[in-house]
């Protein structure tokens, strides 16, 4: 009998929900040099754009700071989404300081990237959030000259230079569709070269949301509101999927969500932990066992 009830709902989970290859290197490399790392610790922003995850950090004594000002000893952290090569450089030259670089080996790549059509006269146009770090710090990257447009509705209003060149890239988590969209308007052009930076964990995770947003009668996206590709999940399959939810934890669940519902769908964001994810998925099934039984 208890098998039969729990049969009745059938959960996908994104086989790449939760971390990305660039969050765990993250991770990794601060808990291994933990025991080992200079005190005070500082962290430039979140390493990991989820509360649990930065609360755990903040228990093992980093502190985390919303600016580069005051620090000259210690250890600083760069996170994931990297910062300006050149105030790293110079942060690395002191040498009161020690520099735990994690800036994932993708957002580097689009950096070098920035910086090189900067160095041959190609004007840089990014597509990403205006304010997000890593954004930044590509910006940082091009002599902060780039242009940054968050939407297709903003690029249509750059005013472009006939007599210039111009070098397109994204930001590594943005809506890759939308991208495609952009690099079809940007391909009318004949002076924009572009380069696609929309990082391959991103591709997928996106994809894998479409194909579950299609298959499936109710979706929820855990992730936190702190990150900005968890919300992009979200918006990509409420687009396909009326019934999505964003929630946090297994704490927004309820019933009422799924209550009629057979087949459920799960992703997660690049800063969700698997144990988050595995809580909801338990709660689901436990919740739609009382649901069978009343
Ligand atoms: S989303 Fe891609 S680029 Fe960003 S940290 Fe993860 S692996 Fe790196």
């Amino acid at each position: 009998m208890q098998e039969n009830k729990t049969k009745k709902i059938n959960i996908e989970l994104a086989k790449n929900a939760g971390f990305c290859f660039g969050v765990k290197r993250a991770l990794k490399m601060v808990k291994d040099n933990l025991p080992r790392l200079k005190r005070p610790i500082k962290m430039y922003g979140y390493l990991v754009h989820n509360e649990y995850v930065v609360n755990e950090l903040i228990k093992d004594g980093i502190e985390i700071v919303d600016n580069l000002n005051n620090i000259d000893n210690g250890t600083l952290i760069i996170t994931a989404h990297g910062i300006s090569p050149k105030i790293k450089n110079k942060l690395k030259k002191n040498k009161n300081l020690y520099v735990l670089d994690t800036t994932c080996p993708m957002v580097l790549k689009v950096q070098n990237i920035a910086k090189n059509f900067v160095d041959n006269n190609i004007n840089v146009i990014i597509f990403g959030d205006h304010k997000h770090q890593e954004v930044l710090g590509i910006k940082a990257a091009a002599d902060d000259k780039a242009i940054v447009f968050s939407s297709q509705e903003e690029f249509s209003k750059i005013k472009f230079d006939k007599n210039k060149i111009y070098g397109l890239i994204s930001q590594t988590t943005q809506d890759f569709k939308s991208f495609q969209g952009i690099k079809k308007l940007a391909q009318k052009m004949n002076n924009i070269k572009i380069v696609d930076t929309v990082c391959k964990t991103t591709q997928i995770k996106q994809k894998e949301i479409i194909d579950i947003a299609k298959r499936n009668q109710v979706i929820f996206i855990i992730g936190s509101q702190m990150s900005a590709n968890t919300k992009r999940l979200y918006q990509i399959s409420s687009k396909i999927n009326h019934q999505t939810y964003f929630i946090k934890n297994v704490d927004d669940l309820d019933i009422k969500l799924f209550e009629k519902a057979e087949k459920i769908g799960i992703g997660a964001g690049a800063s969700t932990p698997d144990w988050i994810i595995n809580r909801v998925v338990k709660k689901i099934y436990e919740l739609s066992e009382n649901r069978q039984g009343r």
